[in-house]
């Protein structure tokens, strides 16, 4: 599968990219990384590279990956970046280099239908118990791949779980379908392919795992690298809530007959445990500021331990349906007591405070439900065991993850070569920056009415054309209800519609404004002057009272290390570039970054954070978007 032309040929005007893509044009950047990724995979080292904007930075490390020859992983954090690899540029690279090129696009398990499942809960009733289940044995008589994507419709969580192929539903070799079961078919076809690409839930599950998930690989590519430090987390954390709890009961009613009296008992002590984490004011905090809790959580603790025992003694004679065998009846008694241990095991956590975990209560902002999690605050020692000692070439690449050092820190990697490769947007001319004066500050009272106005202001000066992002729902809110009835183009808020929807809507309106939160400051592609003005309300630093943020400040502290400096600048740095990163995606967009927190422009941390972004053109007043928007 290697190729002798050199990277420079490979990129060149005369190159096989340009041949494959009329219009092609290589950029320094892209050549520059595409070397250092390539050392990096022939020399067994780990790079890390900072692709702005526009480098190209999927071709840059698809084309040495190919010609490595080797076993390559690719994870990204957005679908959206999935299918951009699989439909678009994976192709791209295969003809360009004119290889033979076997990829596949390995999902979690819970995305692919389970035949058995499948099979039994049509013997079980005639007819399907709804319309959105009718339409799913529609589907799922007919499928050739098993996978929900292909659904033209989004089944809620409830119904899709009675067919999913999760690992504690499944009997494995024991199954009648293993040989024929689309999720292993897919995971064997996994191991034939030279890229496999995933996602990082499924990368991070299957480090934590220790491995089965994925084949064993050469090379990892860690495309959205920023996102790295959140989905190991999240690969580490127990969970307990009401969701987790109510899956557990249905697995084990779709396995046996149980007595009526768990169901009572769980649905008693799930209510007392909420009650008792209400008593805690807050959206986030640590379990351990409610000892409320505890009463509730040890009943809940006793009532597993009755349901584990009773299954120990009755798992035979309980059984609803009969198993092809004594084994794969032993299995699925194995996989429901684990699903009821993980439960026991993450009461035990959370009530065992160490110096490396931390229990926290979150509360929904959509159903007011809370959930108990429990997760180390730092992956670095587990991310430096499991992938960067095992796996001889790493390549974490994002727009924004400069400052090294702050990703290195959090991931724990300890060696690895490093680039910067510049974008080659012309941030100077295509871009500004306007930065609200210092008297503004987030933190005060009056905050929402005085930033009111430049909001008008920014949208009268781009004629809309904006996104207007929030670091909060409840400053959003605020902020909206000043300038509603003032703003004069088409306006829409975050959760009026799905969030593909709401991009659609912004795409196809002239004018349009979108007032939005988180979700909205990155993997957004709005080519074009769609999208002309980027409001952003203030510096995104984490905030300082979210329990895992106070572990990890408190964490570094011990060490010496300065917490707001090593960890919060370079947090809200990340975040902030990605926020401004929506702005400008081709050579020819124009636009403005309105940042709305004076401290940015009064602070040394300000002025580092600012130092950081692209080079977009200060301006003071916001007259000045008169000439540059050509009025
Ligand atoms: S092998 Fe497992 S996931 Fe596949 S059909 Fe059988 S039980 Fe379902």
């Amino acid at each position: 599968m290697t190729t002798a032309a050199s990277l420079e040929q490979t990129f060149a005007r005369d190159g096989p990219f340009s041949r494959a893509l009329p219009g092609f044009e290589a950029r320094p950047g892209q050549v520059q990384m595409a070397q250092i990724v390539e050392r990096g995979i022939l020399e067994g080292v780990h790079t890390i590279v900072e692709a702005g904007t526009g480098v190209g930075k999927s071709l840059a490390y698809l084309v040495p990956a190919v010609r490595s020859g080797k076993k390559v992983v690719l994870s990204t954090g957005t679908i959206a970046l999935q299918e951009q690899l699989v439909e678009k540029d994976i192709p791209l690279v295969r003809s360009a280099l004119d290889v033979p090129l076997r990829v596949t696009l390995l999902k979690g398990r819970n995305h692919y239908l389970c035949k058995q499942k499948f099979e039994r809960a049509r013997a079980d009733r005639l007819v399907a118990s709804s319309r959105t289940m009718q339409r799913l044995w529609g589907w799922a008589g007919g499928t050739r791949t098993g996978d929900r994507a292909e659904l033209p419709f989004v089944p809620n969580g409830d119904e899709w779980e009675q067919l999913d192929a999760d690992a504690d539903d499944c009997v494995g070799e024991f199954c009648a379908h293993f040989r024929d079961c689309f999720f292993f078919k897919k995971r064997d076809e996994a191991k034939y392919a030279d890229i496999v690409v995933v996602n990082h839930a499924l990368f991070f599950l299957d480090l934590a795992m220790g491995g089965g998930l994925l084949p064993p690989y050469d090379v990892a590519v860690l495309d959205e690298a920023h996102q790295c430090e959140r989905w190991a987390t999240d690969a580490l954390t127990a969970t307990l809530s009401r969701a987790t709890l109510g899956r557990m009961m249905r697995k084990m009613r779709r396995a046996y007959d149980l007595p009526a009296e768990f169901d009572a008992r769980f649905d008693e002590g799930v209510r007392a445990l909420e009650s008792a984490l209400a008593r805690v004011p807050g959206d986030r905090y640590p379990l351990a500021a409610n000892d409320a809790a505890w009463p509730a959580l040890d009943e809940l603790r006793d009532a597993l331990y009755h349901l584990e025992n009773w299954l120990f003694a009755n798992w035979h004679g309980a059984l609803r349906v009969k198993p092809e065998n004594d084994a794969e009846a032993e299995r699925r008694r194995d996989l429901t007591l684990r699903t009821v241990v993980a439960h026991s095991a993450a009461i035990e956590r959370a009530g065992a405070p160490s110096d490396a975990a931390i229990a926290w209560v979150e509360r929904s902002e959509s159903d007011g439900r809370y959930t108990i999690r429990c997760a180390p605050h730092e992956v670095a020692e587990f991310l430096r065991s499991t992938l960067f000692a095992h796996t001889p070439s790493v390549v974490l690449t994002s727009a924004t993850i400069a400052p090294f050092s702050f990703l290195r820190r959090t991931l724990g990697l300890d060696e690895a070569q490093e680039l910067v490769a510049p974008s080659p947007f012309d941030f100077e001319r295509q871009a500004r920056l306007f930065v609200a004066p210092a008297s503004l500050n987030p933190k005060s009272a009056d905050f929402a009415s005085r930033a009111a106005p430049l909001v008008e202001e920014c949208l009268d000066r781009s004629h809309g054309r904006a996104f207007v992002l929030f670091t909060s729902y409840a400053r959003l809110r605020e902020v909206y209800a000043l300038v509603r009835e003032r703003v004069a183009f088409p306006v829409r808020l975050q959760g009026e519609l799905p969030r593909a929807q709401l991009l659609e809507w912004f795409r196809r309106t002239p004018n349009a404004v979108l007032f939005a939160t988180a979700t909205f400051w990155e993997g957004i592609d709005v080519v074009g002057d769609a999208l002309s003005c980027v409001i952003i309300d203030r510096l995104p630093f984490p905030a300082p009272t979210d329990p895992l943020v106070m572990a990890r400040l408190r964490a570094l502290e011990e060490r010496g290390v300065d917490g707001f400096e090593h960890y919060m600048i370079p947090a809200a740095t990340v975040r902030l570039k990605q926020g401004f990163g929506r702005l400008i995606r081709s050579t020819t967009d124009r636009g403005v970054v309105a940042l709305l927190d004076g401290r940015a422009a009064s602070t040394r941390y300000g002025a580092t954070i600012l130092n950081a972004l692209p080079p977009a053109r200060r301006i003071a007043h916001l007259d000045e978007l008169a000439a540059f928007f050509g009025e």
